[in-house]
């Protein structure tokens, strides 16, 4: 396990009073490791889940080459003339058993989505494209398909011995309908990730509690609880914590027991005069660095004990800010997801201008829509104060203007991370 200082040497220029947001998620990658332990789950308990092995195909899917389309199967060789063809109905394949039988020139048998391709043919026509030709036979239009079509091969999906999914594959429904389809019950994934995490300050209020002049009630807590309840962590919930060192002690102290990793909020901005910093730095290896950006610009980061430490800065929206550009990648590394980067960034021609100034990256809330034209555009949510968390309910993707980007006009494309859930 490498020590900050360790990281920090090995990173170019770090600076930990003025750190670029890149190079924020450079340390944190180097600073935590996937969790080790796994364990088996049901695929029923799978979704959400982290794949800890290479999952192989037991089996082909599908098994044998069959018919996509309701139609008749024949042999495609015999479009090669161009002609219309007449061919007599010889049978019917039904989806689950195989037809025996041989089907010869100019024959054809019925088929169904998904049955077994007879032995021999190659090719199947859709009913709608067919006419009846007297009782027991049909005709297929000249030009209408060409061989092979409609057929879909034996392991054309998953094949037999091949591996079907990754190690670190983040299991969504699709990945276990998949598992299913290979008849697999069961799949083993990396334990789920505990998290720790509590709010800091004296002016904050517990839920229950009733006003107090100065004072404002904990959002935090619920905000970060949200986030990583959909990444699908064990959430520790270690409450509001006085300033008091007796109590942010026995806190650090129980979180580092239980949790891969600590959350808190609050008290690490520069001119804080309280304890918890002091706190910090005392129990563990823990760097506070001022980033590039906004807002945010406040974080602590480190370990104590062997639990990694993100100690982020109080302003609502900062925490959230700071959760979905840093925490949460490192979460993912940490839970063993191979892509750990954030889903791709999508492109919206902006609405109107926004000041913003090279040399940090500002993140604000914005709209995005689908203008009349069909392509995306957006838009602030307007008062980008760092404590308004209604304008991040009002959101649904925070817009990202790079380091080195300034100004924006109306019409500039600019990056936008999506919100992701319902
Ligand atoms: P701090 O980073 O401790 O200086 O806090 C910055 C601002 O965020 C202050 O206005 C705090 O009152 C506010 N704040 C800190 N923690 C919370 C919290 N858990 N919930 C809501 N607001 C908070
Ligand atoms: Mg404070």
């Amino acid at each position: 396990m490498k020590t900050l200082d360790q990281i920090a040497a090995e990173l170019q220029g770090y600076d930990p009073q003025a750190l670029p947001a890149a190079a924020v998620n450079e340390f944190l990658a180097r600073l935590v490791a996937p969790v080790e332990q796994t364990e088996e789950v049901g695929i029923a308990d799978a979704l959400g889940r982290v794949l800890a092995r290479d999952v192989v195909s037991p089996i082909s899917v599908p098994p044998h080459d069959n018919s996509a389309m309701d139609g008749y199967a024949f042999d495609g060789a015999q479009l090669a003339s161009g002609a219309a063809l007449t061919l007599r109905v010889v049978g019917t394949a039904f989806a689950g058993k195989a037809w025996q039988g041989t089907v010869g020139p100019g024959e054809c048998v019925k088929i169904m989505t998904g049955a077994i391709m007879p032995a021999g043919l190659d090719t199947v026509v859709p009913q709608e494209f067919t006419r009846a030709a007297g009782e027991q036979a049909i005709e297929i239009p000249a030009g209408a398909l060409q061989r092979g079509d409609n057929r879909r091969f034996a392991g054309e999906d998953l094949m037999a011995g091949r591996p079907a999914l990754r190690q670190g594959e983040c299991l969504g429904p699709a990945a276990c309908g998949l598992l299913a389809s290979l008849g697999l019950p069961r799949a083993t994934v990396f334990r789920r990730l505990r998290v720790a995490y509590f709010s800091t300050g004296d002016e904050i209020l517990s839920l229950g509690e009733p006003p107090r002049e100065g004072a404002v009630y904990d959002s935090n807590r619920y905000t970060v609880r949200g986030l990583l309840a959909r990444l699908g962590c064990d959430l520790i919930d270690l409450g509001v914590v006085r300033d008091q060192p007796a109590l942010l002690e026995q806190a650090f102290r129980s979180a580092a027991a239980q949790a891969d990793a600590i959350i808190t909020s609050g008290g690490v901005s520069v001119g804080e005069a309280d304890f918890t910093k002091a706190m910090m730095k005392q129990l563990g290896d823990v760097a506070f660095w001022r980033i590039a950006m906004r807002p945010g610009r406040p974080m602590a980061v480190g370990r104590i004990g062997s639990s990694v430490l993100f100690g982020l800065p109080g302003n609502p929206v900062a925490v959230m800010v700071t959760f979905l550009a840093f925490v949460r990648p490192a979460l993912l590394q940490m839970m063993g997801c191979r892509e750990m980067a954030p889903p791709p960034l999508l492109r919206a021609r902006s609405q109107e201008a926004i000041r913003k100034k090279p040399g940090r990256t500002e993140y604000q809330r914005g709209i995005v829509s689908t203008a009349p034209d069909g392509s995306l555009q957006v838009r602030t949510t307007g008062n980008q104060g760092s404590g308004v968390l209604s304008s991040m309910v009002q959101a649904n993707g925070l817009i990202v203007l790079r380091h080195d980007q300034g100004n924006v006009a109306v019409g500039d494309e600019i990056d936008v991370m999506m919100f992701e859930g319902p």
